[in-house]
């Protein structure tokens, strides 16, 4: 039976993701797989954080077992395949009860809901939590045959709890989340830089640190039980990571426990679209049709031209080093560009530059006779300074190019849970042959 949690937490307490594993640490059911952390509209501004849903798999298992966390020192496995059901009104009691234990009641916008289903939902359901924004009456209606919930509060949570029941599972992260109750002191900047590393040595990990911004990504900016998480395409190499962690520093955790993610998928994103509507994502291919510009607050843009219209292509301040690459586009190149759309804007969160057009600049002539430089007049008048001969035309030449076809993409400090990292896009196989064009400009 599935049982799915959302909107448990605020935004410098508590995490639904933590609520999973005292679920699994307090149940009497076995666990199917691993739980799911599935993230949904980026865009959505009721999120707290990375708008993550959660759910699990409970009931009597077969199979094979297999690790999936560790909690007071305890092996937490789950089991290959479902044997048996539990019942779906005991085990909502059960779930209600830990909910309602940790879920932050001090805050407003945390609205529980809870989802528990037999079956899981047809995927055009995570779809649209990727792209849209779903009202609580369409989701109400939508469970009605479906599946059992409950609302605490206005229940907002069971929108998000009803759609990572609906994640097809065809592109799969994992991330090992680290926990301590009700969250770990102060670790010092350096010591956070100096664990981050350690998971940044497997290849099969990403997004764990930004070297050139100071930034120990496994390490989240709030105060909530979570003391770092791992991503990573291969479970076995996240408890390698955390392993080498825990041996190497006196971490004084409580738990761990690996979800399965649709983290770096670029699940979010929508191809090639025939309108643009405001909160999706989207990889449009386009041509540059500005100059870049940089507005207040170190905010750069420049504008494209995508089946007749004109947007504009957003790099703002904390995408660091990656406005850079703004400002080397000129009108006329070609680009490919990831993000989501909002006001006519494209958030980018990766740029594959297609192709650069030539770029020419002119200057003033050199006098034939004297061998010096025009002063330029103005209105095509070039004079030798010396010998005062005019000249018409001014000496026009091609500059090369600073930016090279290839992928772009925002550091790590910048990058969005969903968005597929450029090093991730051969294991999904995503666009092959750009990943080595961005490898030799590297
Ligand atoms: P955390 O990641 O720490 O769990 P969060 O960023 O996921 O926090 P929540 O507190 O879970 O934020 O709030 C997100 C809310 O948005 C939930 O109520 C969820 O049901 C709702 N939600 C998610 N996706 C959509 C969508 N596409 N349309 C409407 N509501 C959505």
């Amino acid at each position: 039976m599935y049982v799915a949690v959302d909107d448990t937490d605020s935004m410098d307490n508590m995490c639904t993701t933590y609520i999973i594993s005292e679920i699994m640490s307090r149940s009497k059911y076995d666990i199917i797989g691993n739980p799911e952390l599935v993230r949904l509209n980026p865009n959505i501004s009721y999120k707290t954080r990375g708008n993550g849903a959660l759910n699990i798999n409970l009931g009597k298992g077969q199979g094979k077992k297999n690790i999936i966390g560790k909690i007071d020192n305890k092996y937490i496995y789950s089991y290959e395949k479902l044997a048996e059901e539990p019942d779906e009104n005991d085990l909502m009691d059960f779930i209600y009860g830990i909910v309602n234990d940790y879920y932050v009641k001090t805050d407003i916008k945390t609205n529980p809901g809870i989802v528990i289903s037999k079956n899981r939902f047809n995927e055009d359901l995570y779809y649209r939590a990727l792209e849209e924004d779903i009202s609580i009456d369409f989701i109400e209606n939508y469970l009605k045959d479906r599946a059992i919930y409950k609302k605490i509060k206005t229940g907002h949570g069971i929108i998000g709890s009803a759609a990572s029941l609906a994640w097809n599972r065809r592109r799969v992260t994992y991330e090992l989340l680290d926990y301590k109750y009700p969250h770990y002191g102060y670790i010092n900047k350096n010591v956070k830089m100096e664990i981050a590393k350690i998971p940044e040595k497997y290849n099969t990990t990403f997004n764990n640190i930004d070297i050139n911004n100071n930034y120990p990504a496994v390490f989240p900016k709030p105060k909530t039980p979570v003391i770092f998480g791992i991503r990573g395409t291969n479970d076995n190499d996240l408890i390698n990571a955390y392993n080498e962690i825990k041996n190497n520093y006196n971490l004084n955790d409580e738990r761990y426990v690996i979800y399965k993610t649709n983290q770096g998928t670029d699940d979010h994103i929508i191809n090639d679209p025939e309108f643009l509507s405001d909160l999706s994502s989207y990889a449009i291919t386009g041509v540059i049709s500005s100059y870049p510009y940089t507005i207040q607050g170190g905010h750069h843009f420049i504008n494209m031209e995508y089946k007749n219209v004109n947007l504009k292509l957003s790099a703002f301040e904390p995408t660091k080093e990656f406005r850079k690459i703004i400002d080397l586009l000129i009108p006329g190149d070609i680009v490919r560009a990831y993000g989501s759309y909002v006001y006519n804007t494209l958030k980018l969160e990766k740029l594959m530059v297609i192709s650069v057009s030539k770029l020419f600049k002119k200057e003033a002539p050199i006098c034939t006779v004297c061998h010096v430089k025009t002063k330029n007049k103005g209105n095509m008048d070039y004079r030798c300074p010396v010998c005062k001969i005019r000249y018409k035309n001014p000496n026009i030449y091609e500059v090369k190019r600073k930016i090279k076809p290839g992928y772009y993409e925002v550091p790590v400090i910048a990058r969005r849970h969903l968005s597929m990292p450029v090093e991730l896009s051969s294991y999904f196989g995503e666009f092959n042959d750009l990943y080595k064009w961005n490898s030799m400009y590297r």
